[in-house]
């Protein structure tokens, strides 16, 4: 005799019941499951930022430089070296 056994659970993301393939499964579609962990990291990184907003330094919290340079590196040589030239001058260093 064959028992099919139907698991049912409900989608952690819509609330929906569906069928388990595996144990593991909490949510009814892939897309759920990409929707929930987007979330989990947003509400993470709201948290990081609240707890150790004081202790970071004003590069980390709003980023290297400020107007003219970027995080990061541009390849083209001349206009990287205006950007410096620029934020130099913004800073009043020279
Ligand atoms: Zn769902």
């Amino acid at each position: 005799m064959n028992h099919i056994i139907i698991k049912l659970k409900k989608c952690k993301w819509c609330g929906k019941e569906f069928i388990k393939k595996h144990n593991r499964e909490e949510y009814c579609s892939t897309e759920h499951r990409k929707y929930a962990r987007q979330e989990q990291l947003r509400i993470n990184s709201r948290k990081f930022y609240h707890k150790y907003k004081d202790l970071m330094d004003e590069e980390i919290k709003w980023g290297l430089g400020s107007v003219f340079l970027s995080a990061h590196r541009n390849n083209n040589f001349v206009s990287e070296s205006l950007a410096i030239k620029r934020e130099k001058q913004k800073l009043n260093v020279e």
